[in-house]
């Protein structure tokens, strides 16, 4: 097939990055693709992208179709207030994608402000804010792992590079898919809601990879919460609002709420927290997200006054690597 000249072009501009991002620490080496794996094939076109409401026509490859229609988005472009940069191919499974990546102007939001909300993420339920409020989390994956199972040990059985080894892994290809749809369209429509009425979230850092690997790592997965961290965060950054996330290391669960005191350690199976110095007794989550909401409180007006100890902004930056801590994302952030 005859392939539009930016394609490789883009390929490699993409790999001058990782490894750059490798060089400086904020991500692994960059490792080889396996040829034949059946997802995870992209190509980025830069160069004039025009769309009609049903098709996209691209470089060298021709008219696509689209299922999504494109109204809205010719009107912007109509208007100048998008651009297109790229459109990028890829598959998923039997599957081909195309998504275009836009520049478009949005009003500047008006920066709000007002009392934070602490937001826990947890797995009894998704999230609990400060102000009471809990939200489900969806489970979809529980219902679709069994099949996931039984697909990958049919898979297993098949004798490698026969047909029936093509047919099957093409089908726990699609079943792959068919799970990351889930988790995506099952995520709460919490992200734009809150962003929208709250003025500052307070949130805690995930190291989701880390947490992937242990026991929960199902549920955890399942809820999706990296996903829905990024969501938040731009959101937070379209409506005016503040997304503060504390460190990982933030004691939210040990921390009493009432009086300060850090327990040494609570277990994951203990769903009431008790403080030992002052006999409050509240529900883990519940405490958690109290104990966000002074944090942001502190990371807003300073350090002075703070009641949060060694966790106090000014101890936080001892982290050399990575981000510093805390991350402000949004109206704050500019002030
Ligand atoms: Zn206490």
């Amino acid at each position: 097939m005859e392939v539009s000249q930016c394609a490789p072009q883009e390929a490699f501009r993409d790999l001058e990055r990782a490894f750059r991002n490798w060089r400086a620490g904020r991500a692994g080496r960059p490792r080889f693709k396996r040829k034949k794996s059946l997802d995870d094939h992209k190509a980025r076109l830069t160069g004039s992208i025009r769309v009609s409401p049903r098709h996209v026509p691209l470089p060298r490859i021709g008219r696509i179709h689209t299922q999504e229609r494109m109204e809205k988005l010719l009107a912007l472009l109509q208007e100048k207030k998008a651009r297109i940069l790229s459109a990028t191919i890829s598959r998923e499974a039997d599957r081909w994608f195309v998504s275009l990546t836009c520049e478009v102007e949005r009003p500047d939001p008006v920066p709000r402000e007002g009392e934070p909300v602490g937001v826990d993420l947890g797995l009894m339920f998704f999230l609990v804010l400060s102000d009471g409020t809990r939200i489900e989390a969806p489970k979809p994956l529980a219902k679709a792992l069994r099949r996931l199972c039984c697909l990958s040990r049919q898979l297993s059985r098949k004798q490698k590079g026969s047909r029936n080894d093509a047919k099957t892994s093409l089908r726990l290809a699609r079943w792959h898919r068919r799970i990351r749809n889930l988790r995506r369209d099952g995520l709460p429509p919490v992200p734009t809601g809150r962003a929208k009425t709250q003025p500052v979230l307070v949130v805690e850092a995930l190291n989701v990879r880390g947490m992937v690997r242990g026991r929960l790592a199902r549920s955890i997965a399942d809820v999706g919460w990296g996903m829905f961290l990024r969501f938040l965060a731009y959101k937070a950054q379209w409506y005016g609002a503040t997304l503060i996330i504390a460190p990982s290391d933030f004691p939210s669960t040990r921390r009493c709420s009432g009086c300060g005191w850090v327990e040494p350690k609570v277990p994951l199976s203990v769903r009431v927290f008790r403080c030992a110095r002052c006999g409050l007794e509240i529900d883990r989550d519940l405490n958690a997200a109290w104990n966000l909401k002074p944090y942001g409180l502190t990371v807003l007006n300073g350090p002075t006054g703070s009641s949060m100890g060694r966790w106090g902004p000014h101890a936080i930056h001892r982290i050399a690597w990575g981000p510093r801590w805390p991350v402000v994302i949004g109206a704050a952030a500019e002030r």
